[in-house]
């Protein structure tokens, strides 16, 4: 049996960024991914935003590795030439009754440490984005966009430059605690046995599936996944806006919002549609062109001019939920043997947004568990 140092679990953005911070910090690292390519699950199938940080419970995983992780990646895209562009987005309130919740969000901000945000009455918000409906907004001018395929090969790059390697169509079939670390069944072509110090499970939808395949590790210490979909639809046509526009959030999602991609395209999206099971039989990325009425009605709130027609089914992705619909949201969980109780293995649970964003201070953490 091969002995590894640290074997990762799933080539998506968060594990290729913990594979780099420990190769980077000498560490032997074998990533395992299923599929037959990085990058091929949620972290290809999301808004491509660098989130400020607005939204999040202040002090919580989300809210503090939002704001470290996107400072990590604008200077990480920067110096590795990772297309992004820092475009800044309008949270709007469509009438009056949302004035409050949107002072709220506003406050809450400050308190996660996000300072910049910028009140604006109607006529400010028109002034900047013409073709927009709001009777107020606030200007996050800290927002952007990323391409996260550019990330991702970016960041495999340097993982492999440190000596990293990535082994793809490798399934992780199941894992045992044993003295030293783990044993652990590997599927797919080349089918073998590893003995790993450290595990790190950053198999996103599958996240919580791997840990009950651990033997060794407690039921008790793996929370229950609930999957919900979100659809995006495309729009033809040049956009009218230069900025990211979001309505108020809601209690599942950041509600229908507008994105604009690298060449300018806009698309519309995330709903929220919470999925019967979270197995991979329900794992289905169809789009149904008949949500497109839905999506128009929540646009023309503050896009009144939307022509009819315009939307085309795009693609859509899946929320890794661990609270199920009408929870209160659930922070990421990081759990290490505080936690669980094996030394060497970090789960990486419930990761949704803002993961893409807080990606490369996910890796800080994960590699902080694991002994710097
Ligand atoms: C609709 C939507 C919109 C979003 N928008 C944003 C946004 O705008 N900004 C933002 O910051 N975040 C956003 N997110 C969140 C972000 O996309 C995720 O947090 C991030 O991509 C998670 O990356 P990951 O590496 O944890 O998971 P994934 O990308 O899912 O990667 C997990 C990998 O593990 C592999 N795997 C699974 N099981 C096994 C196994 N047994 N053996 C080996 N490999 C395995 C999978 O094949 C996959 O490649 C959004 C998410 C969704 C769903």
């Amino acid at each position: 049996m091969e002995h590894i140092e640290c074997v990762v679990i799933g080539a998506g953005v968060v594990g290729l960024a913990a594979a780099r911070a420990l190769a980077q910090a000498g560490r032997e690292v074998v990533v395992l991914e299923a599929q037959a390519a990085v990058g091929t699950a949620t972290s290809a199938r999301n808004s491509e935003v660098i989130h400020a940080g607005l939204y999040y419970a202040p002090g919580s995983w989300k809210a503090r590795l939002c704001v470290q992780g996107r400072e990590r990646l604008y200077a990480y895209c920067a110096a590795h030439g990772v297309a992004h562009r820092q475009l800044g987005k309008l949270v709007v309130a469509t009438d009056t009754t949302q004035h409050a919740p949107l002072r709220a969000l506003v406050a809450r901000a400050a308190a996660c440490g996000v300072h910049d945000l910028r009140w604006l009455d109607a006529a400010d918000a028109q002034a900047l984005e013409p073709a927009l409906r709001c009777s107020a907004a606030v200007l996050s001018p800290s927002t952007g966009i990323v391409d996260s395929h550019a990330l991702m090969l970016a960041l495999r790059g340097d993982a492999e430059a440190a000596g990293a390697m990535v082994a793809l169509k490798s399934p992780l079939l199941c894992a045992r605690a044993v003295a030293g670390g783990f044993e652990l069944e590997v599927g797919g072509d080349e089918p073998m046995r590893l003995h790993a110090r450290s595990l790190v499970n950053a198999a996103g939808l599958y996240a919580t599936h791997v840990a009950h395949s651990i033997d060794g590790l407690a039921p008790a210490a793996i929370p229950a996944p609930h999957w919900a979909r979100g659809h995006y639809f495309a729009c033809t046509g040049r956009s009218p806006f230069a900025r990211l526009i979001y309505p108020m959030p809601d209690d599942a999602g950041l509600g229908i919002h507008l994105t604009l991609d690298l060449g300018g395209q806009m698309r519309f999206g995330p709903d929220v549609q919470w999925l019967a099971r979270a197995e991979p039989d329900a794992e289905d990325y169809i789009v149904d062109a008949a949500l497109a009425d839905g999506f128009a009605a929540s646009i023309r709130r503050f896009w009144p001019a939307l022509p009819d027609g315009a939307l085309q089914p795009a693609y859509a992705g899946i929320r890794p939920k661990i609270a199920g619909p009408g929870e209160p949201a659930a922070d990421f969980r990081i759990d290490g043997p505080t936690q669980h109780g094996l030394p060497g293995l970090v789960n990486l649970f419930g990761i949704e947004s803002p993961g893409l964003t807080a990606c490369l201070a996910i890796a800080e953490q994960v590699q902080a568990l694991l002994g710097g």
